[in-house]
């Protein structure tokens, strides 16, 4: 029997849920309801492109590199696959205090995205299915599946949509556009219609990335070899850090130069970027080399980042430097940039445009708000990177599996995690542009540090049935040895004996008069749990991220308190919930403008209502005695 796009055909195959994207989000969606117990069906529009890395060839980075260890620490796998798959790795910052350390490893994209296809084929209950989705199917709001470019229909009753930079993609580099998503793979070009039609409103966002030169033609003795750290840490929990201490490469430091912005301002007439051809909104922290230029016109050089794509690969990326300009332009302005005088551009740099969500569409479940068991994660939310879009997914995966459990949905919040911090600003704050994160968005960051994320968080992934009973115990024994050790520190008095005051001296510490506790000792600034091992003679060999614990805790115990309190009055609007059929047009001293954004957004709490721009404190103490009169 012949079948058409207008014949509809219903496949027969039983699904629970579908996921509609495997890339970042989509996979960590998949696995999630897979492991879950559901039979998932995950759909991409090329089974060669799961767990694309269309951009930056690096996994983490300042506050995404505690994304990813929290994901991992709540059972998900991004984690365990760039352990597999790094090719270079770094702590960042570690000059600076604790909360701004952030991991980052450069991937072997080719074998990211092979390691990850790899779980994906192998995890029971999913399956994966190449097909553009083209409509999602309801009754009454309800879910009830979806149909395929083919027109057939799969049923399910719950849907996942990850989508990312593919509906209605258009890719431009000067006058040169095609309704291509990245990489030249095909756009979803249907899917955006069937969304409108049932209500939900979209955006047009941006975002772009630089050309990719060939690692022959560029001079590195012209540049500054960035190394990896000599001793690497993991980012999962369940790596054994022996197995990730490998052979790195290196990646290489140059700079633009002013003749680099002489090129770029003489063309930006040819920018799409300026000539208005690009409609979308790009990411103010993500900016084109274009925009530096423009926007920075003080600043005569930017660090250009030349970054190996693979160990077997020649194709380098060249980071900072993201443009849309036209071919000519782009061979000029990279060859200006010492290094690349003979650069050989494998890939062109180019902007692409894509449709995307307004967020506060959706729950902080990441459920829609009009549709039962529609969930979505990723830059599809008009979020941007690879780890933003992992949580999300991660998140949305789970809640999609909950709600079939009947269950209520997991709501991580801004003092338990960046993924609370994430997905709070996306479905609360108004965002015209693609949303990075940043630490200085987490106002817990002193608690919210990426090496107590499975501290944090591995509990709740063991309740939600992610983490098995075995790392669930390694944890809780992790945290009593810890604890223990504290305590010990904190009650073990050493003298003024000699050797401890020579230990001072080497530090350059103020030596004792009188006996003092190993933790107030540790609270010196010039002092460490591991400077102490010396003259702390009780103390056993304890694991590398044991002793970290306890050296932070201790160290930082002021500073975590008094965060600690901050949390404690976050906590207690969070828990003052707003009933959700409040009709705010009825409480009259309320301004209109606060009646329109609560309305629209319908905030869950007094906590994620004070977060609404334009809901003032005056709105937020209205609306208290409106609930209390209420109550
Ligand atoms: C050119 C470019 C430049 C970028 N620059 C940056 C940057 O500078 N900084 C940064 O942080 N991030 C950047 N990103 C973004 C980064 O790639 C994304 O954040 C990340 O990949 C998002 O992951 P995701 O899972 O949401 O979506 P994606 O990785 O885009 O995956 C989407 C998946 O959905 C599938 N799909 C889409 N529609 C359908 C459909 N209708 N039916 C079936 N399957 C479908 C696709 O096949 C794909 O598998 C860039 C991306 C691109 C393309």
């Amino acid at each position: 029997m012949k079948y058409s796009a207008n014949s509809v055909w219903e496949n027969s195959d039983e699904y629970d849920i579908a996921i509609v994207g495997a890339g970042h989000a989509g996979c960590e969606a998949a696995l999630a309801c897979a492991r879950l117990g559901f039979r998932t069906l995950l759909f991409t529009i090329s089974v060669d492109s799961i767990a694309l890395m269309p951009c930056n060839p690096n996994i983490g980075g300042s506050s995404k590199g505690h994304l990813v260890r929290e994901i991992d620490a709540l059972g998900g796998e991004m984690g365990k696959v760039i352990d597999q798959t790094f090719i270079q790795s770094k702590m960042l910052n570690q000059s600076k205090g604790p909360a701004v350390h952030s991991l980052r490893a450069q991937a072997d994209k080719a074998n990211y995205t092979r390691t990850m296809r790899k779980v994906l084929e192998n995890q029971e209950n999913l399956e994966i299915r190449q097909m553009e989705v083209t409509d999602i199917l309801t009754e009454n709001s309800k879910i009830t599946g979806v149909k395929t470019y083919s027109g057939t229909v799969y049923p399910c009753r719950a849907v996942v949509l990850c989508t990312g930079t593919y509906l209605k993609a258009r890719c431009i580099y000067g006058d040169i556009s095609s309704n291509t998503g990245p990489n030249g793979l095909q756009a979803a070009n249907h899917l955006t219609d069937s969304l409108k039609a049932l209500g939900i409103k979209m955006y047009r966002f941006k975002t772009g990335t630089p050309a990719r030169i060939d690692k022959r033609s560029i001079d590195f003795d012209k540049m500054e070899e960035q190394k990896g750290d000599k001793v690497v840490v993991p980012f999962s929990f369940t790596t054994n850090p022996e197995d990730v201490q490998i052979d790195q490469v290196s990646c290489w430091l140059t700079y633009t130069n002013p003749k680099t912005h002489e090129i770029i301002k003489n063309n930006l007439d040819r920018s799409p970027l300026y000539s208005g051809k690009i409609e979308g909104t790009g990411p103010r922290y993500c900016p084109s080399i274009e925009d530096k230029v423009v926007k920075f016109s003080d600043k005569d050089r930017h660090q250009v980042f030349i970054e190996p794509e693979g160990l077997d690969t020649n194709e380098m990326y060249v980071g900072g430097m993201s443009s849309s300009l036209p071919e000519d332009v782009q061979y000029a302005m990279y060859r200006s940039v010492p290094g690349l005088e003979h650069a050989k551009i494998v890939r062109n740099a180019y902007a692409i445009e894509y449709d995307c969500i307004d967020a506060r569409q959706l729950k902080s479940t990441l459920e829609f708000k009009n549709i039962e068991g529609l969930f979505s994660g990723g830059q599809f939310n008009g979020s941007s990177g690879y780890e933003e879009a992992a949580a999300q997914g991660l998140i949305a995966g789970i809640n999609a599996a909950r709600k079939l459990q009947g269950k209520e949905g997991i709501i991580i919040d801004r003092s338990q995690g960046y993924i609370g911090v994430l997905i709070d600003d996306l479905v609360t704050k108004e965002s015209h542009e693609p949303y990075r994160m940043m630490t200085s968005r987490a106002e817990y960051r002193l608690l919210l540090r990426q090496d107590n994320a499975d501290l944090r968080l591995t509990k709740l992934g063991h309740e939600i049935g992610l983490i098995d009973d075995a790392r669930y115990k390694r944890l809780l024994e992790k945290e009593k040895l810890i604890a223990d050790e504290i305590e010990r520190e904190e009650h073990t008095n050493v003298g003024t004996a000699k050797e401890v005051q020579d230990l001072l001296e080497r530090y350059h510490s103020t030596p004792l008069t009188s006996g003092i506790s190993l933790g107030d000792l540790i609270r010196r600034p010039e002092l460490s749990y591991d400077a102490l091992a010396p003259i702390d003679k009780e103390r056993k060999e304890l694991p590398a991220d044991v002793a970290e614990q306890v050296n932070i805790n201790i160290k930082y115990e002021g500073y975590i308190k008094r965060q600690e309190r901050q949390v404690e009055q976050f906590k207690k609007l969070e828990k003052k919930m707003i009933p959700e059929s409040i009709d705010y047009n009825e409480i009259q001293s309320l301004r209109i403008e606060a009646k329109q954004k609560l309305s629209q957004i319908r905030p869950a709490s007094i906590g994620q209502a004070s977060r609404i721009s334009g809901v003032s404190p005056a709105d937020i103490s209205v609306l208290l005695v409106y609930l209390e009169s209420r109550r």
